[in-house]
């Protein structure tokens, strides 16, 4: 390319400015269009859900202040959109870092082959993560489906990943309409309420990242790898919306980890249990890329003929954290409250709801897909089949998650579930996890009437136990 030529950069899932390789790229060319398309034509298999279109907004807003107000923004077919703004403005390049889902990746290549026709220079970098998905293959050039080796062999044996790119000064053509952008005309939000409630919790956007990231590694890392399981412990990032939207690039959180590890040896364990679970983001990118099917269609068809049943009252009580199980409560109201779930919590609500309410996988996957602010079409497939059995590498399916347990054992005071279940903050922690085998007087005393402040466990947990196990050994039979 020319210097002092114009390009335009399509920012996605990369709403950041540092360690940016394709708007780097297009910046070392010249002068620079920076613009988002909300694509309403592609997505119609999964349109971005309730959380994420409100942090999508905030996002594309703290961009734009960082971009003096040059961001433009679109709504509509990206190729059509590309082709009209490429006729007004007559750029030499287009720029994009590259996605992984099977929709995405047809829509780019059409585009690509499309825009290249006519002269324009298209070009994708990869800038969401570590390693490309084609680039972890096993010996025999077929993807791993089992995470230790594909991270080990896979990844950690594969040339290390690429250093974060240096700051580059970047001048962006100024928005026509005097920096006024069409973010709102996107219509983003919708429940003002909801949203408002739970965005005050964090900052979005790329400084919001920067101080995340800062604070977990100087403060939070050390104790990772033991402290990630208690959901009240301030151990775990809190960066997954950061990373899924891209405004901190993986490569970053990686070298900051790392870098910490060169000065605290003693650290090396904690910091290199968290590097481990950047690699489940690359294994679960990885399995997106390699099985396209991954968010709907089980990994090991053996669950096809899986006998889920199907009851909307035991959905909605899950959904609303009304199950009668406080922990399993708490994390689906962490959810909805917060915009986010531990990973602790995660796992647990999740074994709930496929094995003890029987309940497709599917339920689960698409109501987190809407309340998480993370939410992440590869993560978010991936963590559902392992959690439901089905999938790569998942869990095996008689481990069942029994919520009394975890509860006691990961919340052992109890201040996650006092927190997020306030009808149960004067029970003593001997029930806390069990209120239904609290005395009458007892429940009188701390002001909880079950059934009415507070519900019955809506199922029985041995009975719906041994209802999962001989639904997974039905299937069993089946297939031998
Ligand atoms: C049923 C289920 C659904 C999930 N849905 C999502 C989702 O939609 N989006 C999402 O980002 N993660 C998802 N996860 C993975 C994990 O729970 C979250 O990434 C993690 O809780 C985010 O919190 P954190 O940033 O504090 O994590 P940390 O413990 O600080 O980890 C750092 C980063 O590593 C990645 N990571 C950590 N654990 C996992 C994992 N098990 N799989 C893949 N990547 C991981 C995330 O990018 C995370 O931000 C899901 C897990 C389960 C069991």
């Amino acid at each position: 390319m020319k210097k002092n030529t114009i390009s335009i950069h399509w920012f996605r899932q990369d709403l950041r400015l540092s360690d940016n390789p394709a708007l780097n790229a297009s910046a070392k060319n010249g002068t620079v269009i920076p613009i988002y398309i909300l694509d309403t034509k592609n997505t119609t298999e999964r349109p971005v859900g309730g959380a994420g279109r409100v942090w999508l907004h905030h996002s594309l807003k703290s961009l734009n202040d960082s971009l003096n107000g040059s961001l433009r923004c679109f709504k509509g077919d990206p190729l059509e959109i590309l082709e009209r703004l490429i006729a007004e403005e007559k750029p030499q390049s287009l720029t994009w870092n590259r996605l992984y889902d099977a929709s995405s990746i047809a829509r780019d290549s059409n585009i690509k082959t499309r825009l290249s026709k006519t002269g324009l220079t298209v070009l994708s970098f990869g800038g969401s993560l570590l390693w490309e998905p084609w680039e972890t293959l096993k010996a025999d050039g077929t993807p791993y489906k089992v995470f230790t080796p594909f991270y080990r062999r896979g990844c950690l044996h594969a040339s290390p990943p690429r250093s974060p790119e240096p700051p580059t000064s970047i001048k962006f053509v100024q928005n026509d309409s005097n920096g006024e952008t069409h973010i709102d005309g996107l219509n983003l939000l919708t429940n003002k309420y909801w949203e408002k409630l739970v965005i005050n919790d964090w900052r979005v956007g790329e400084i919001g990242a920067k101080e995340r990231l800062n604070e977990f590694v100087k403060n939070e890392i050390a104790d990772y790898k033991e402290g990630r399981n208690f959901p009240v412990k301030a151990n775990v990032s809190r960066l997954s919306p950061y990373l899924h939207w891209g405004e901190v690039s993986p490569n970053t959180v990686w070298y900051a980890a790392k870098q910490k590890i060169q000065f605290n040896p003693h650290l090396e364990k904690d910091i290199g249990h968290f590097l481990s679970e950047l690699g489940w983001r690359e294994f679960s990118n990885s399995l997106l890329y390699h099985f396209p099917g991954l968010p709907k269609t089980n990994l090991q068809s053996k669950f096809d003929s899986f006998p889920w049943t199907t009851d909307e009252s035991l959905l909605r009580a899950w959904q609303t954290g009304q199950t009668g199980y406080p922990i399993v409560d708490a994390g689906m109201r962490q959810l909805w409250q917060t915009g986010y779930m531990h990973n602790r919590l995660r796992m647990i609500v999740g074994s709930f709801l496929v094995k003890n309410l029987l309940l497709h996988w599917h339920h689960g996957e698409s109501w987190f897909w809407d309340c998480l602010f993370d939410a992440d079409l590869a993560n978010n497939s991936a963590g559902w089949q392992w959690i439901a059995g089905c999938g790569a590498d998942a869990a095996p399916y008689f481990r069942i998650f029994n919520p009394i347990t975890q509860g006691k054992r990961f919340d052992p005071d109890g201040v996650f579930v006092r927190r997020f279940i306030p009808e149960l903050e004067n029970l003593p922690n001997s029930f806390l996890f069990t209120p239904w085998e609290a005395s009458t007087k007892l429940l009188d005393k701390c002001k909880v009437k079950l059934g009415e402040t507070y519900p019955k466990p809506i199922v029985d947990l041995k009975v719906s136990r041994e209802r999962a196990l001989e639904a997974f050994s039905s299937l069993k039979s089946a297939i031998t």
